[in-house]
């Protein structure tokens, strides 16, 4: 598989062009700011009335309504929430799209399981951060990167090179750019998220802690065993593997990893972890995914409810308020991005 870093991009083929990046939410800001730091000429699209639109215009960008920021763009990287981006691209970017123009996505989810077709004309590209917007920001603000995923729907080679150039303009270059489908993005993507990254994981950490609390120990300590500890661990895994973590951490550590790791990732785990692609291969997913956007959301919104009651979250604020350094450099600024 190769890898394209920073030297295989031409940026120059994007400093003719505005972009316009269409929403200013996780990756939105990430796009938007990086781009412009690039050199490039960026305009930000976004509803005149949302709460995006201050943040944008105080971070010294353009700011115009989506229509008209789709009208004057070469390329439309459209970074709306993906249940979205289907209704705002009929009615704001389609019939604003101009003839040759090039149309991005930063997820393969509205191309693949067909809720976009866009005309023919048009290149439709992709560039993939494999990170959180937050830190596609921060990291190229601190000289490092993110990886990036390129590809292209239609357009041929020269919606490649595009697709190239803006994830350098981005940041991907510094880290690797590695060139794919909109398919096998969008099912690794959508895997990794539910089975591992996100679904996976905070659902290890919850039962943990709930475990530790149930068993009568105090909620402070299951949570510093079992969450704050986890960014140690994981910090260490990403520098050197599991190897390095495994050469840090005691052999006692090190023991009980190797004996019961196995029986909580066990067979049925693994058996479950089938499905889940099996759901996202066959679409399954994505149409209980597109009617979940259609009613607005409701698992969502219930489901982040309970979540601030949680003893876990509930217990968590209250130590890491006393952490203060946690929030003076904060990925996440609810006012800023
Ligand atoms: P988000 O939810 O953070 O932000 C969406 C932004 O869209 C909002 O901030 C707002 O500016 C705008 N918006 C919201 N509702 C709108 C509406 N009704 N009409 C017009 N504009 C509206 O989105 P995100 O998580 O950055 O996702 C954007 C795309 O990037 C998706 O395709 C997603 O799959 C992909 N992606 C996200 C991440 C991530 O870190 N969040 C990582 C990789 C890929
Ligand atoms: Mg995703
Ligand atoms: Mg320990």
């Amino acid at each position: 598989m190769k890898v394209y870093y920073d030297k295989d991009a031409n940026l120059r083929l994007l400093k003719k062009q505005t972009i316009a990046v269409i929403g200013y939410g996780s990756q939105g800001h990430a796009h938007a700011n990086n781009l412009h730091e690039s050199g490039m000429k960026v305009v930000v699209g976004l509803r005149k009335d949302g709460a995006s639109w201050q943040k944008a215009k105080k971070a010294g960008l353009r700011v115009a309504e989506i229509a008209a920021a789709a009208k004057e763009a070469d390329l439309v990287m459209l970074l709306l929430p993906d249940e979205l981006q289907a209704e705002v691209y009929e009615r704001d970017v389609a019939p604003n799209l101009r003839k040759g123009a090039a149309l991005g996505f930063a997820h393969g989810f509205n191309i693949h399981y067909s809720q976009i077709e866009p005309r023919a004309d048009v290149k439709v590209i992709m560039a993939a951060p494999k990170g959180p917007g937050h830190l596609v920001r921060s990291t190229y603000v601190d000289g490092s990167g993110i990886p990036c995923l390129i590809a292209v729907h239609q357009g041929g080679k020269a919606a490649r090179d595009l697709a190239l150039a803006y994830a350098a303009a981005i940041g991907g270059g510094r880290a690797g750019i590695i060139a794919t489908s909109f398919k096998e993005e969008t099912e690794t993507d959508l895997f990794g998220e539910q089975a591992v990254l996100c679904g996976g994981l905070v659902e290890l950490v919850r039962a943990g802690f709930d475990t530790l609390v149930e068993a009568g120990y105090a909620p402070e300590m299951a949570y510093f065993e079992c969450l704050h500890e986890l960014k140690l661990i994981i910090d260490l895994m990403y520098e050197g593997g599991v190897a390095d973590m495994f050469y840090s951490i005691s052999n006692t550590a090190e023991y009980g990893a190797i004996s019961r790791g196995p029986r909580i990732i066990d067979e049925r785990a693994r058996a479950e972890m089938r499905r889940i692609l099996a759901e996202v291969r066959s679409g399954s997913f994505a149409k209980e995914f597109i009617a979940e956007g259609r009613t607005n959301t409701p698992a969502l919104k219930r489901a982040r409810a309970a979540l601030r009651e949680e003893p876990i979250e509930v217990t968590g604020a209250k130590l890491r308020a006393m952490m203060k350094w946690l929030g003076k450099k904060k990925l996440v600024d609810r006012a800023k991005n």
